[in-house]
């Protein structure tokens, strides 16, 4: 079920042993619930009408809003707010109220805190903005998403009747309540598919009828939006007979970013971590970590034996700062500045196996990197492959206190020793 835990790419962390509830690494561009619910909106998906409130408080967006009950929810990117906490103490993202003049003392404790929930890092996520929508009364709720899964090469429909609660959860305690099917791209979600899903989300009569259209125009979204996750939880079905989308969550193919600029202008980076931020402007990818070895590799397997040779040797990681294929040498400056710049680290690990990549390059760009700013750590660097000899020789003449060493592990082994005095 790995690949419905989309906010963080569990697959590469699964694949580097990492069980880190703290990671935080956007990969797919996810928007908040107002925005998506705003995509559905237009996608004729029925939702609950809605109002937006930052921290200014003002209560404009309300003077024409009015309905018989109101449910507030904090704004952040990530779900179980219903069941979080927030740093001031004030209990649960999501409240009912049928009394309008307490959507502002509700919005008050919720905005300018940090909202603590299941997903969050620890320390939880400052709330900016509330969403203001007006409630549904529900009968019962259930689960549907639409994910890219690989091992479907292509898109699949996951419903389940047990919906607003984790669908890990389900998954793991009540297989049986979990479909999984798998949409040709081309053929689409079918009449008979979308009926097949409302029946197993056991909507019967005229609602089987609603919630197969629901599912269609979902489907529509999804693909419209260039899309690699979009979970409804909980689809609804209300006291008078609707099947309404309460919840949403999109995330966006990063590569489709040239055609759907107007989406990802909603990115809201306020939530990620600043180094990631400058590494994605980079064109590098950094994964914070809570340990003390800074590292610079090339490439999520070599990440992978870097992690791996480090625990060995009895040290963590701080972060991993991948430099990919075909870097340059500013950007490799820019990286270890990136792996400077954390508090975490106490050493810097580079370790590089060049095929693509030139260590010329790697040992240019630290020299200059490290004439700008005298490094505040230790440096063991390992380049292996491509220009080696001539990397060795850069970094020897450089003059910098460096320690250069060929073999992986005992550099890792030499790493961990540096980052523990
Ligand atoms: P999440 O906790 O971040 O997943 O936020 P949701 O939007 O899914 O809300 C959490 C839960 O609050 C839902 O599963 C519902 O049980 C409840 N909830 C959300 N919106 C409404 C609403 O309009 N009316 C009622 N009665 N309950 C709601
Ligand atoms: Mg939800």
């Amino acid at each position: 079920m790995s690949a419905l835990k989309k906010k963080v790419n569990f697959k590469f962390f699964t694949a580097l042993n990492v069980k880190h509830p703290q990671v935080h690494i956007k990969r797919n561009l996810n928007l908040q619930e107002y925005h998506s619910k705003d995509l559905l909106r237009k996608h004729q998906v029925t939702i609950q009408d809605f109002r937006v409130l930052d921290t200014n408080l003002d209560t404009k967006p309300l003077s024409d809003f009015k309905a018989n009950e109101y449910v507030v929810k904090a704004q952040i990117l990530a779900g179980g707010r219903g069941k979080g906490h927030f740093d001031n103490g004030f209990k649960g993202g999501v409240h009912l109220t049928k009394k309008s003049d307490e959507i502002i003392t509700l919005a008050k404790s919720m905005l300018g805190h940090k909202l603590i929930t299941k997903q969050t890092p620890k320390e939880g996520i400052m709330v900016d903005k509330v969403m203001v929508a007006e409630s549904v009364n529900i009968k019962r709720e259930t689960y549907l998403s639409i994910i890219m899964e690989r091992s479907y090469n292509g898109a699949a429909l996951v419903a389940s009747p047990a919906g607003g609660m984790d669908i890990e959860t389900v998954a793991e305690e009540t297989p049986h309540l979990l479909k999984t099917v798998p949409i040709d791209i081309y053929e689409g979600v079918t009449d008979k598919v979308a009926n097949e899903i409302a029946d197993f989300l056991e909507f019967k009569g005229p609602l089987r009828t609603k919630c197969a259209e629901e599912i269609k125009k979902i489907w529509q979204l999804f693909l419209k939006v260039d899309a690699t996750q979009l979970e409804i939880n909980p689809l609804v079905e209300t006291d008078d007979g609707k099947v309404v989308a309460v919840d949403a969550k999109i995330n966006f193919d990063d590569n489709a970013k040239f055609r759907q600029a107007d989406i990802f202008a909603l990115d809201d980076v306020s939530e990620t971590d600043p180094r990631e931020r400058e590494a994605a402007a980079q064109n590098l990818v950094y994964i914070d970590m809570d340990g003390s070895i800074g590292c610079m590799v090339n490439g999520a397997g070599l990440a992978m034996a870097t992690m791996d040779l480090i625990n060995l040797n009895g040290g963590k990681p701080a972060n991993f700062l991948d430099l990919g294929g075909g870097v340059g040498q500013s950007q490799v400056s820019a990286a270890l500045k990136i792996l400077e710049s954390d508090p975490k680290v106490k050493t810097i690990f580079v370790n590089v196996f060049a095929g693509i990549v030139n260590c010329a390059t790697i040992a240019n760009g630290i020299v200059a990197a490290c004439k700008e700013n005298p490094p505040k750590h230790p440096l063991v660097i390992r380049l292996e492959g491509t220009n080696s000899a001539a990397a060795r020789k850069i970094l020897e003449e450089s003059g910098l206190p460096v320690t250069i060493l060929n073999d992986a592990d005992e550099a890792a082994k030499t790493a961990v020793k540096l980052a523990q005095q």
